[in-house]
């Protein structure tokens, strides 16, 4: 029963009131009036304290309102209550017949009991009955009393009223009905969205334990650094880059270090700062963590927008990859050492080599060529193995100065010259002279030998080799460009690894060890500046290198 009293609104208040305090607050407004009758009776209408009638009703309407407080409608159906309303036409109808004349208007009191009725939405045929039968017997014993001398205005009010109370009782009813659809809807509504709620919740427990259970940190930052997810795995990172203060790694002292495991990276260059800064990056190492604790991760970061394509934050992951860098550490470690050890030897025998091609020079030319073959391979492998040295050294120390890098490319070109010559290349240089960079010229120059060797070496079938360089304001672009075999988008993406080498390569059997790229990239980056490479098969390939104009500013 409480939920069919229900109504929006108040309703709530209303619905959370107990059903017999329910039935006295419907019952109330009638009571009200019928107390308010009953005060002036004595003084309006003294005469109808001897109407046995009126007093009845009076009465009955008085029993009604107590009944409403004393009968138990819990325990009861719960339509059960409508009897209050029907028994109050009954006593509508006792103190309008007692009334008679005296109070004509007493039948419209007879309009609560049928909007109670109606807005029950219970037993709808009986009451739209009620509605209009109601009325009818509460003022016909009057008029029929008045047989056979009735007034016109007599005989429509008859009709009239019990229609205009049906069509009360009518528009009540859909009203109750419309609003009833609402709240039916609005039911739906909000289980809908318990649904969807109970829905996401099982989401973000899948979610958590899925990322609970990956071995790579992951954290989703908002654009201000606060964090909106997190996993175990990047709760042990941060427990290790200290401090335990529980912000995000972007802030506060924490322990990240760059490369070399000492120097902090500064807060500006943080994976999470330079992730709310919008930057996307991937495979940048850091340290963190100090002593046997100390972790070397890679991170990567991706930006996160909104609806509107707006940046709203990023995800950065961190996966663990101590044990790679320890091995690949223990591996250059090596290559540096045999290196080493292979290159006094190999000294050792080119200088005994150029002797003895002295001694044989004149007397045995056959001797003489064999020992310039030995001369030769004993070169390469020098050469091999100062690469060899260099690759592994893991900073590469460059030692810039203002530098024409006009004459650079001169002397680059003209040590390729024999070698172009040789693989009917032209060799064609188109710099403006002189281009200041701040770059070490012995790096800068093994750069460039590097590149014009390889697009030489890397065009079998002869053409041009075009070196042409500009400067932009704080940077100067220097461009390698030639005509020869060329690589794949991916072979290019791939090139400045080490030990890397194209299929179309090694098909060739063009020799190479795959270091060259990786020690020019090194030298590029060790002067702030950078390398990249475009290429298309079989057409040839570009290597574009970024140097600084000027050094440093000097105050
Ligand atoms: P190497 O030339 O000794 O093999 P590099 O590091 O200089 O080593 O080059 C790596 C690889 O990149 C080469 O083996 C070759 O496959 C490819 N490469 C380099 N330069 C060019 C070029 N100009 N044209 C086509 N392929 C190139």
């Amino acid at each position: 029963m409480t939920e069919k009293l229900v109504q929006r609104g108040i309703g709530r208040y209303f619905g959370a009131l107990n059903p017999r305090t329910q039935v006295a607050l419907c019952q109330l407004p009638l009571t009200l009036i019928v107390l308010a009758l009953g005060i002036a009776t004595p003084f309006a209408w003294p005469d109808l304290l001897h109407s046995p009638l009126y007093v009845v009703g009076l009465l009955l309407h008085g029993i009604l309102f107590a009944a409403c407080f004393l009968i138990p409608w819990e325990r009861l159906h719960s339509s059960a209550y409508l009897v209050i309303p029907v028994l109050d036409l009954l006593a509508i109808g006792l103190s309008r017949n007692g009334a008679g004349t005296l109070v004509p208007g007493l039948v419209i009191l007879a309009i609560f009991p049928i909007i109670w009725l109606s807005a029950s939405g219970m037993l709808a045929r009986t009451s739209m009955v009620l509605s209009i039968v109601g009325p009818l017997l509460i003022m016909l014993p009057t008029v029929a009393g008045k047989f056979p001398h009735f007034t016109a205005s007599e005989v429509s009010s008859l009709l009239l009223f019990p229609l205009m109370m049906l069509a009360v009782s009518l528009a009540i009813r859909f009203a109750s009905m419309n609003m009833r659809t609402q709240q039916r809807q609005l039911q739906e509504k909000d289980k809908e969205l318990r649904d969807l709620l109970a829905a996401s919740r099982e989401r973000e427990r899948l979610l958590k334990t899925i990322l609970d259970a990956t071995d790579v940190g992951i954290v989703a930052v908002d654009s201000d650094g606060g964090i909106l997810l997190t996993n175990n795995r990047q709760r042990d990172f941060e427990r290790i880059a200290g401090p335990r203060d529980g912000r995000s790694m972007a802030e506060g002292q924490q322990l990240i270090f760059a490369r070399d495991r000492s120097t902090p990276v500064p807060a500006t260059k943080r994976p999470v700062r330079r992730a709310i800064d919008g930057e996307s990056f991937a495979d940048y190492l850091v340290w963190i963590g100090t002593g046997h604790n100390q972790r070397a991760v890679s991170t990567a970061a991706r930006p996160l927008t909104d609806d509107g394509g707006q940046f709203s934050g990023a995800v950065i992951v961190y996966t663990d990859v101590t044990g790679l860098v320890e091995a690949l550490a223990a591996n250059e470690e090596l290559v540096s050492n045999v290196s080493h050890e292979f290159k006094s030897p190999l000294n050792s025998i080119l200088g005994n080599v150029d002797l003895v091609l002295e001694d044989v020079q004149g007397t045995s030319p056959l001797s003489a060529r064999r020992l310039e073959v030995v001369q030769r391979n004993s070169e390469r492998l020098l050469a091999l193995v100062s690469d060899l040295m260099a690759s592994a050294s893991s900073a590469l120390k460059v030692h810039p100065k203002r530098t024409d890098l006009a004459s650079l490319v001169e002397t680059s070109i003209g040590s390729a010259q024999p070698q172009a010559e040789h693989s009917r290349i032209s060799l064609v240089a188109d710099i403006p002279s002189p281009l200041w960079a701040y770059a070490d010229p012995l790096r800068i120059g093994q750069a460039l030998d590097n590149l014009v060797s390889n697009a030489i070496k890397y065009s079998p079938g002869g053409g041009v080799v075009n070196i042409s360089a500009q400067g932009t304001g704080d940077w100067v672009r220097l461009k390698v460009q030639d005509s020869g075999m060329g690589m794949s988008p991916e072979d290019s993406a791939r090139v400045f690894r080490r030990f890397f080498r194209t299929e179309s390569a090694r098909e060739a059997a063009i020799s190479g060890a795959g270091l060259g790229l990786s020690i020019t990239k090194a030298i590029v980056e060790g002067h702030g500046g950078d390398i990249s490479c475009t290429s298309s098969p079989g057409k040839g390939s570009t290597f574009t290198l970024t140097l600084p104009a000027r050094g440093p500013a000097v105050y």
